[in-house]
């Protein structure tokens, strides 16, 4: 029976609950906003199923990068609607084309990130881009199952860890199966999003939310909620919306991204001490081209440029139908702009701090606090006049 002693040792997969034949598993939050298993021992019978689907306990095989590649989606429509290239999008209308299924991270009616699947392209959008929140894969591995054993083709998108986790679920290949896996900085608590939104915006009249917003290209994309009036958050200062040519004032609110883009203040213990870095569990892996500038400046897209690794020969054959530019890259020249690829992030050294105290102070006040008003006022500015001047030479 599965018994969580050091919280590094658990991601949340939830391999464990999906596999419980007594169904004795739920998944609870802990202080922190992250959930993890606990058993009903009263029901449970002692076959130690859960202990041998735990990725962590047992891991699955890896793959060995067999292709590197720059990618991008051929449709610009498509890279402005995606957090990075599209290249999720290129593979899901591969396999939904096919009449097939598609599971990735989606929105609740709360805002909360959870697992989810889509069947048709109309409905695509809801899984498309990043959301920077751990999501909740509830039943999803055994959703995905029924559909493998129905003969139906499946694509399955996660993190690394919850990709590890749906193949200890299943426990066996299927030739109808495809996994993509994200670069993985590491997941911010569910808590801590709930606390940020309740605070900074009227939650009911939220009509979308998106991490990576484009307004000023992708690789100073921000977090921007869009209300249901059409309005935006934050505003942008009065002054500066000529400037910026920002109609009805949307700027950035910057405190949730920033505190998780440049500290790690309050991502999972696991995410610290990651045991799936460098190893691939994926059919593909794909994250941002960062450092695209310097290292394959012809390949540099405002709107959003990829990664893609091909890691099993599945992959490699799938790979000529998929609707992407590619040019194949040094994966060496990759990790140097994308350290998490191979290690794993550090907690801010004022992570316990936070926890302490989050659940009864003001999220921005604390976040302020803790990394220090001065860096986030002028690192703004700085980063604003850079592409007021940028845009001005244009
Ligand atoms: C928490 C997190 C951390 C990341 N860290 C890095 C990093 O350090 N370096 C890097 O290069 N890239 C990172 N990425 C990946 C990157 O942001 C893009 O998601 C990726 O490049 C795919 O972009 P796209 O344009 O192809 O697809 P998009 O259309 O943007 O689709 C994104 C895909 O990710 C899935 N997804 C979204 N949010 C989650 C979530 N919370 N959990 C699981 N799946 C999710 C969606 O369902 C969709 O399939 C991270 C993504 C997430 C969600
Ligand atoms: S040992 Fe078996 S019955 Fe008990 S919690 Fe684990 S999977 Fe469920
Ligand atoms: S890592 Fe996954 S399978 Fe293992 S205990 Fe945690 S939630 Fe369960
Ligand atoms: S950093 Fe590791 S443990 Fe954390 S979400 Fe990513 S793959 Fe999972």
């Amino acid at each position: 029976m599965i018994t969580i002693t050091d919280k590094t040792n658990c991601c949340g997969c939830q391999a464990c609950a999906n596999v419980c034949p007594k169904g004795c598993i739920s998944m609870r939050g802990d202080e922190e906003g992250f959930l993890y298993p606990h058993v009903n021992t009263t029901n449970c019978v002692n076959c130690g199923l859960c202990e041998e689907v735990c990725p962590i306990l047992n891991k699955p095989q890896t793959f060995p990068v067999l292709e590197t590649y720059a990618a991008k989606h051929t449709n610009p429509e498509v890279k402005l609607k995606s957090s990075s290239g599209g290249i999720f999008t290129a593979l899901a209308e591969v396999v939904l084309n096919e009449g097939g299924v598609v599971f990735g991270a989606s929105f609740d009616g709360e805002w909360n990130v959870v697992h989810s699947y889509v069947e048709k392209l109309e409905e695509l959008d809801k899984l498309r881009r990043s959301k920077y929140v751990q999501s909740n894969i509830g039943i999803t591995y055994q959703q995905a199952k029924q559909f493998l054993e129905s003969g139906r083709k499946v694509l399955f998108v996660g993190t690394p860890c919850q990709i590890a986790g749906l193949r200890k679920f299943l426990d066996k290949g299927y030739e109808n199966l495809l996994t993509a896996e994200l670069f993985c900085h590491g997941v911010p608590s569910p808590a801590v999003w709930q606390k940020f939104l309740a605070e900074n915006t009227q939650k009911e009249k939220i009509a979308a939310i998106d991490f990576r917003y484009k307004r000023f290209g992708w690789n100073f994309s921000f977090l921007n909620i869009t209300y249901k009036d059409g309005s935006c958050l934050p505003s942008a200062p009065l002054l500066l919306r000529p400037l910026l040519n920002i109609k009805n004032g949307c700027l950035f609110r910057y405190f949730y991204s920033l505190s998780f883009t440049i500290s790690s203040l309050y991502e999972r213990p696991s995410c610290h001490a990651c045991h799936f870095k460098e190893k691939h569990l994926a059919d593909f892996s794909m994250g941002d081209l960062w450092g695209v500038q310097k290292t394959y400046p012809a390949q540099y897209d405002k709107q959003g440029v990829s990664v893609l690794l091909i890691n099993t020969p599945k992959a490699r054959l799938l790979f000529n139908q998929l609707s992407l530019e590619t040019v194949p890259i040094d994966i060496q020249k990759v990790t140097r702009y994308n350290p998490y690829l191979v290690t794993s992030v550090k907690p801010h050294p004022k992570r316990s701090e936070f926890f302490a105290r989050y659940q009864t102070e003001n999220f921005n006040k604390l976040v302020r606090e803790l990394l220090g008003i001065r860096s986030v006022w002028i690192a703004v500015p700085v980063i604003l006049v850079k592409k007021i001047v940028q845009k001005l030479l244009s």
